[in-house]
């Protein structure tokens, strides 16, 4: 050991050339084992790119035609949840020869999430090409890149007698849930985002955000002073606790809000309001009994997007615990999907993400030795504050028009395949 310590210190004598020089000749297997592991980032394992070319037009991706078509539609969106975040939820609830719900539909693909003007897309931009088919600039919700409003996927959709709602787990004005509903330049708008939902014709808007409309005087986020809360209460239906989502037939045909915490569900500065907050398979069991109301009533069929939101937030804050409750109150809503499209053959469920959050990454816990089972996960963007990275997405489908989610997608065509399975029989509205 003293040895191989004189030579070490020989070699960085040496200088840069001599010491390399010497290390090659030592060999890779000495090094590995007797340096320490690096405790902080390398600089020189970045490389940075300036300019990626991004203005050749997007590739269509040719789809199939789809025979039977989807009468309802479940797109789940697991905020900032690519391959690393699902397999490390199947590793952690029950190693890695235990299947996760996504790993039972029948088709899977990849999604390229991009927007137009950057290669690290945010919710905005990535969840809006999802529901327009357009891409747009980061930010943007609903609007093309000249700021001009797309006809997003619920709006085309209730003219063939669909009936939609959206469901979040963060505040139902965040990018996510809005892209499916709102035009608007920016999704920091959320005194306009929160006016353009209640407008809508949006049957089930469910998750959090009391205080987006609420003004500021009251408590609220609002700075323009307008009381939504008491127009969502006259013109809408508002519930709050979780216990309301028993009976989804008392709401008739109103809208129904439920904004269940003033800011995102399960939030740690108001632990005692979690028992009144639902998970989003309560949430989801709602908006299909509801929407099922509505069918019987003479509506065509149902799209629900149901969103992970805090899937994001947690590979932001680093925290693996916090990624693996959103990832398994995750899991519980796409079984209940899963189990009900099983049960009626004429649904259509897609699990994808719009991007990547944290770099996640599944390491042996000790470089220095491949051969246990101990293993670290670990988030690879700024330490102490994770960011969106430009890794692809995994996509996994089941039900009519499954098979056109598979190979490489963008995320434009995401929206063109469900419109492919949807029945589009342009029969009009059921919506008042
Ligand atoms: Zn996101």
């Amino acid at each position: 050991m003293r040895t191989k310590l004189i030579i070490a210190v020989v070699s960085l004598s040496l200088g840069l050339f001599g010491g390399a020089k010497l290390m090659e000749h030592l060999g890779r297997e000495y090094i590995v084992n007797n340096f320490p592991i690096p405790s902080g980032t390398l600089d020189d394992k970045d490389v940075f790119v300036k300019e990626v070319v991004i203005n050749e037009k997007v590739p269509v991706k040719k789809l199939k035609q789809v025979k039977k078509k989807a009468k309802n539609i479940i797109l789940f969106i697991g905020d900032g949840m690519s391959v690393s975040q699902v397999s490390a939820f199947r590793l952690y609830q029950g190693g890695p020869n235990s299947r996760v719900a996504v790993d039972k539909f029948p088709y899977s693909g990849k999604v390229l999430i991009h927007s137009a003007n950057a290669i690290v897309t945010d919710s905005a931009s990535s969840t809006t090409a999802f529901s327009t088919g357009k891409k747009t600039n980061n930010r943007a919700l609903g609007v093309d890149v000249g700021g001009q409003p797309t006809e997003n996927i619920t709006e085309t959709l209730d003219k063939s007698g669909y009936v939609s709602s959206v469901i979040s787990t963060s505040e139902v004005t965040h990018a996510t849930p809005a892209a499916f509903v709102v035009h608007t330049s920016s999704r920091y708008l959320t005194d306009e985002i929160s006016i353009q939902m209640a407008d809508s014709k949006i049957i089930n808007i469910l998750g959090g955000g009391r205080k987006f409309f609420i003004p500021e005087k009251d408590g609220g986020n609002r700075k323009d002073g307008i009381n939504l809360i008491e127009k969502v209460k006259t013109k809408s239906r508002l519930i709050t606790d979780k216990s309301e989502l028993s009976d989804p037939a008392r709401y008739g045909d109103s809208q129904v809000f439920g904004l269940f915490a003033d800011e995102h569900l399960r939030d740690d500065d108001t632990p005692e309001n979690h028992s009144t907050e639902p998970s989003i398979e309560e949430m989801l069991e709602f908006s299909v009994n509801r929407s099922k109301k509505f069918i019987e009533n003479g509506c065509k069929g149902f799209f629900i997007m149901a969103e992970a939101s805090q899937v994001d937030w947690a590979g932001h804050s680093n925290d693996f615990e916090y990624l693996m409750r959103e990832m398994s109150d995750l899991e519980d809503g796409i079984k209940w999907a899963l189990n009900f499209a099983e049960n009626n053959q004429d649904t259509l469920v897609v699990v994808t993400a719009d991007h990547e959050t944290g770099g996640l990454l599944i390491e042996p816990n000790d470089p220095r030795n491949y051969e246990n089972l101990d293993v670290k996960f670990s988030f690879n963007t700024g330490i102490g504050r994770g960011s969106h990275t430009g890794a692809p997405v995994p996509i996994y489908a089941y039900g009519p028009g499954s098979e056109n989610f598979t190979g490489t997608l963008d995320n434009t065509d995401v929206y063109r395949a469900l419109l492919a399975a949807a029945n589009q029989d342009n029969s009009g509205s059921c919506v008042n």
